[in-house]
């Protein structure tokens, strides 16, 4: 299974959002879809995507794909009587191609930021969609906002042939992680990923290189994926953001990639980029 959520194939036509009576238009095309969820979950029926056919207003404009429809989304309220799924399970459970799985990615990302952002953090007033759904407006004070992209560091520690893995109370049993943590403001790249790992693990880390990156939905995070080299082993964790942390040999971290350790100990799902930096770190 590959790297959940970074397969859309659409083409977001940003030079369209300010065309209203374009956006208008295709919003009534009836080859046009509106994906429909309800928080992190997708709407379905006869066990399939339910589309809207056309989309309605305020619908936000996601992008067109190679056969030249244009994709929207918009949010609905969650009911017991309808088929949701929630979108994490869609991904690992393989349901939806990689394609169609990235394009609901985006639209939860879009769809939550704007549940959130109704009124204008710098006077108050109610805020209306503009730009198809890429900038909120505030008529005002006339700010405009802007959809929000939350950038995280999450890094394969390795010191030699072993590897700093952690996990967190609320995780499956046995199951552990790369490190990982929001950038801050007037940050690098490699000087939150230094902090974070020094923060939660007392590891002090030296050289860093890039990976790959995931855009990761819940809500609307950029998952940035490093390596890097530890210029210390003796771990000293923070309690408050990790039950444990420990080093793990690379034959056993194979295992914990593969399901087949001894002690049922695994290392996060394959959908998720910590799984796919640590292929990257055992084969560097
Ligand atoms: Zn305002």
């Amino acid at each position: 299974m590959t790297l959940a959520f970074v397969n859309s194939p659409l083409d977001r036509c940003g030079n369209l959002r300010s065309d209203s009576v374009a956006i208008t238009q295709l919003r009534v095309e009836q080859t046009s879809l509106t994906i429909q969820m309800a928080g992190d979950s997708v709407l379905f029926q006869n066990n399939a995507p339910h589309f809207l056919s056309g989309a309605v207003d305020n619908t936000i404009l996601l992008g067109r794909d190679e056969n030249n429809v244009h994709w929207f989304a918009k949010s609905v309220a969650p009911s017991d009587d309808l088929d949701f799924r929630h979108l994490r399970a869609l991904a690992s459970d393989g349901v939806l191609s990689a394609p169609v799985l990235s394009i609901m990615a985006q639209a939860r990302s879009l769809l939550h930021w704007h549940e959130r952002h109704g009124f204008c953090a710098n006077c108050g007033a109610a805020t209306v969609m503009a730009d198809a759904g890429y900038r909120r407006h505030c008529d005002v004070c006339s700010a405009d906002h802007f959809p929000r992209t939350d950038p995280v560091i999450i890094i394969a520690v390795r010191h030699g042939d072993n590897f700093l893995l952690g996990r967190q109370a609320a995780w499956t049993p046995g199951m552990y992680s790369t490190l990982a943590g929001f950038m801050e403001p007037g940050e690098t790249i490699e000087q939150a990923a230094r902090r974070e790992v020094f923060e939660e693990s007392g590891i002090k880390v030296g050289a860093i290189s890039y990976v790959m990156c995931q855009p990761w939905p819940f809500p609307t995070n950029l998952m940035i994926g490093l390596i890097g080299d530890a210029l210390n082993t003796d771990i000293t964790i923070d309690p408050k953001e990790l039950e444990t942390a420990r080093w793990f040999s690379r034959a056993e971290v194979r295992t914990m990639l593969d399901r087949t350790h001894p002690d049922g100990l695994t290392a996060t799902h394959p959908i998720a980029i910590a799984y796919h930096i640590l292929e990257a770190a055992l084969k560097a």
